[in-house]
């Protein structure tokens, strides 16, 4: 963009700011539209939209979740708000419209009523939407998860731990042309296909995990190279409206503390997703370019400055450019099958050939098996481009999968941080590395893991003088998935470190954490069971003997041999 361009770029600076704890947005009224005539123009005669998600934590009690669902029902009624919204112990996420600008605002302000929670909701609202775009009914559904990212209950990252920051559309924007961070769309390929940012030259990096649907994303961030990328730099993300980046950057910053993520420059998300961006940037759509695939009933959204976009999305029928999803077409490999864009002209094709295809099927049922004609369809539908059957989205095209990636082990990374008291650095690779030692610590171990499987990964079968120790936690005395592995030498120690990094061990088709272990634990120990002692019998005259049996008591309570972990 020209530095003409970017001054004269109209910025629209209220839709940038979120509305939670202050009133609702007012109606906007033109000079014209109280005049009868005028009806187009007056909101008041048109339907209005609106979006909102918002999280709770901790979670609501199921009786809880069922209130505010009833409650949401009954007002929706009520004011003829409806659309579809899902409703969880973890929040709610809904795209609704309304009958008017006024019963969109009251909707909202008796939510607000209704529990305290709802004035932290950023609720997006659009008014003019026609009434032909309006959703007939209202349906609210009860589920486990608000984003199907498979991050439900004891698998879910903090968002109130895991910090990241929600930055305005402007400020967002600003820092699209920072070299040194990326930027993550964290929506599915075929969303991305058609619209996205594009940060200017020299500035972020842009980094689409090419995923079939949310539950791909903590699979795309458990692969080491996509660990790389991350890595020392300042991580952005967005999505459509804003919610999809909540869980998806608590994962990212939770990995990171966990030390499963090198350090970063910190998480930025865009407040109110790419709708929002967009509204703030209505001329230009700032650095967006495309179409912004939308859930609800209006067309995809885009900035006004339609033909400056190039389009580099195709119809997957003809390779033709295209970029519109229409007559839900989908991939036809079955296990995949997420919607595919076709163009008008295969469209026709696509929906003639259908016919006919049913018309030959119920042709052949009536001969009662032609051999011969059968195995003609057969060979045709295979080559034809236009059989429904033979559509394929362009990851299928390329054969790009994730399926069978482990996902990012969410659920033992926040035991580990509860163990660790929310500051656990394990991995290996970690910036600030622990002393050097003869002993490796090993975490983030299967529960159902076994010594030999322990060897097997860290590449010590042939090595006699390794010996592995559980390690239980002090407080409750259980196996939680670490373990030491005492080794002859410091140099046998570093050398295999530096093996790791290169081949990080898995077990379980699962990636363990390795580094030194601190083998000042018993000096560290003994000091404390010393207070523990004081405190106990004041006796400051215990001799040096006692000391050093408690310290080994203790340690054979917490580091135990064996094949298996020991059950307590
Ligand atoms: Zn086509
Ligand atoms: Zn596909």
């Amino acid at each position: 963009m020209s530095r003409d361009g970017e001054m004269r770029e109209k910025v629209n600076k209220f839709e940038s700011e979120p509305v939670s704890y202050r009133a609702l947005p007012a109606i906007a009224f033109t000079n014209s539209s109280s005049s009868p005539e005028n009806r187009n123009n007056n909101p008041l005669s048109k339907a209005s939209q609106i979006l909102f998600y918002q999280y709770v934590e901790p979670e609501w009690s199921k009786a809880k979740m069922k209130s505010v669902l009833g409650f949401m029902r009954q007002v929706g009624d009520e004011l003829g708000v409806t659309g579809r919204g899902r409703i969880s112990q973890e929040g709610a996420n809904c795209t609704l419209t309304a009958k008017d600008p006024h019963s969109a605002r009251e909707f909202c302000n008796r939510l607000r009523k209704f529990d305290k929670i709802f004035e932290e909701t950023d609720f997006k609202i659009t008014d003019m939407v026609e009434h032909s775009q309006r959703f007939k009914r209202l349906t609210l559904v009860p589920k486990d998860e608000l984003v199907a990212y498979g991050l439900e209950k004891e698998k879910a990252p903090s968002l109130k731990q895991n910090k990241s920051k929600h930055v305005n559309a402007i400020e967002y924007h600003e820092m699209l042309k920072d070299k040194d961070s990326v930027v993550i769309d964290v929506r599915n390929h075929y969303e991305v296909d058609i619209g996205r940012i594009e940060p200017p030259e020299g500035g972020a990096t842009f980094l689409n995990p090419e995923m079939r649907n949310s539950r791909e994303f903590p699979k795309w961030l458990n692969l080491p190279e996509t660990k790389k990328q991350l890595e020392g730099k300042r991580v952005m993300m967005y999505c459509t409206g804003g919610i999809r980046c909540e869980r998806a950057s608590a994962l990212i910053s939770q990995m990171e503390r966990v030390g499963d993520l090198k350090e970063t420059k910190g998480i930025a998300m865009v407040r109110g997703g790419v709708d929002r961006y967009l509204k703030t940037f209505p001329e230009s759509g700032g650095f967006w370019k495309g179409k912004n695939y939308l859930f609800d009933l209006r067309e995809a959204q885009m900035a006004e400055k339609e033909g400056e976009l190039e389009m580099t999305s195709k119809c997957c029928a003809c390779e033709r450019a295209w970029s519109k999803y229409e007559g839900k077409f989908v991939c036809g490999d079955q296990k995949c099958k997420v919607p595919v864009l076709v163009c008008d002209g295969c469209r026709n094709v696509i929906e003639a050939n259908t016919k006919k295809n049913s018309f030959v099927k119920r042709q052949k049922k009536g001969s009662n098996g032609n051999t011969w004609n059968a195995n003609k369809t057969k060979s045709d539908d295979k080559n034809d481009p236009h059989d429904v059957k033979n559509l394929r989205c362009p990851l299928c095209k390329v054969g790009k999968e994730l399926r069978s990636i482990e996902p990012v082990d969410s659920a033992a990374q926040k035991r580990l941080l509860t163990l660790e008291g929310g500051n656990a650095k394990i991995n290996a690779s970690n910036k600030r590395p622990r002393k050097e030692s003869k002993t490796l610590f090993i975490g983030k171990l299967p529960l159902s893991v076994t010594a030999t499987e322990i060897k097997s990964a860290l590449k010590l079968n042939d090595d006699n003088n390794a010996e592995i120790e559980w390690m239980m936690d002090s407080k409750s005395g259980f196996f939680y998935g670490s373990a030491v592995v005492k080794l002859a030498s410091k140099d046998r120690c570093r050398s295999l470190l530096e093996q790791y990094k290169k081949d990080p061990p898995r077990i379980q088709n699962k990636f363990i954490a390795v580094g030194y272990f601190d083998e000042d634990w018993k000096n560290k120990n003994r000091k404390k069971m010393k207070e523990k002692e004081k405190k106990k019998d004041n006796d400051a005259k215990e001799d040096g003997g006692k000391k050093r049996r408690l310290a080994e008591e203790e340690y054979k309570r917490l580091f135990r041999k064996g094949e298996r972990p020991p059950v307590t």
